[in-house]
């Protein structure tokens, strides 16, 4: 006979219960409106990766649409880690939502109506993933989004549309272009490594999400001493890019080897990109 197999437990509003049972009212915001905020941090063991950097952004994006914050940043790591106990998570990530609340369908709501917090772990084998090894092939989709694409938003209609593109072309990621110049991945920062050696990866603005696995990388490739640069770069840039890479919370930094069927760095990962992902995950993993 086999073992019985434990329930994934979520968090809703101060309770741990198992998946089934971890439900929001229909008139919840964040269902309605799309009007709420996420964030995801991969785990590794023990470790949390950048957490800190994490909550600090579910902070700032929480503000910037007005939502309470509904915990300090040890409250939730508590939270955090007891959900990770309580599935047994031993690599994979957490994901935390937070909308503004159950109330009437209509635009606005009083100002003070209490935040949902929805939280649950996702397994996963974040640092054997075959992709690291092949690479991964992207296409080139137009961005979509809206003017606050610095902001974590639920609302996240026009990347689950490049996401579909990207499937039903066979590859891993859309990169999402405007007028031709490249702003980021659906759910990753984008970088290249130019013809002269230099990391190049966009500024941060509205125009994209300040990308927690991004700061890491940019530090740690600065330590190596490999000169970087923030600043916009086209398409065209991109095919003629000695390396492609692209970063997030849950594929650290993962190489890319095809963009809209073209290849990068004759098709194989690129050892500049091989090196960052190997120190970040070696700093990843210390704690
Ligand atoms: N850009 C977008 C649009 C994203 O959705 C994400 C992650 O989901 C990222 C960048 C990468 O951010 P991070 O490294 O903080 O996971």
């Amino acid at each position: 006979m086999s073992a019985p197999v434990a329930p994934r437990i979520a968090y809703v509003n101060g309770r741990y219960l198992p998946l089934a049972e971890a439900t929001l009212p229909i008139m919840d915001r964040g269902f309605l409106f799309g009007d709420g905020i996420y964030e995801v941090t991969a785990v590794l063991g023990d470790h949390f990766v950048d957490n800190e950097p994490h909550l600090a952004r579910l902070d700032r994006s929480l503000r910037a649409i007005g939502i309470r914050n509904p915990h300090t940043i040890p409250e939730w790591t508590a939270i955090q880690r007891e959900l990770v106990r309580q599935n047994d998570l031993k690599q994979g990530t957490v994901y935390i939502e937070v909308t503004r609340g159950t109330y009437e369908r209509e635009f606005t709501c009083p100002d003070d109506i209490a935040p949902n917090v929805v939280m649950f772990t996702q397994a996963k084998n974040l640092l054997a993933n075959p992709m690291a090894e092949t690479g991964a092939a992207v296409i080139t989709v137009d961005d979509l989004r809206w003017a606050r694409r610095d902001i974590k938003s639920v609302a996240l209609l026009a990347q689950v549309l490049a996401k579909f593109e990207a499937k039903h072309a066979g590859v891993a990621e859309a990169v999402m272009l405007e007028d031709g110049v490249v702003t980021e991945g659906a759910s990753s920062t984008f970088f290249i490594l130019s013809s002269v050696g230099v990391l190049v990866t966009r500024a941060l603005s509205n125009s994209v999400l300040p990308g927690v696995t991004r700061s890491s990388v940019m530090r740690l490739a600065r330590e190596t001493g490999l000169p970087v640069e923030e600043r916009p770069f086209t398409r065209q840039e991109m095919l003629a890019a000695r390396e492609v890479f692209y970063t997030s919370a849950s594929s650290f930094v993962m190489p890319v080897v095809a963009v809209d069927g073209e290849k990068i760095s004759g098709g194989r990962p690129g050892p500049i990109t091989k090196k960052l992902r190997a120190i970040y995950l070696e700093e990843a993993q210390k704690g």
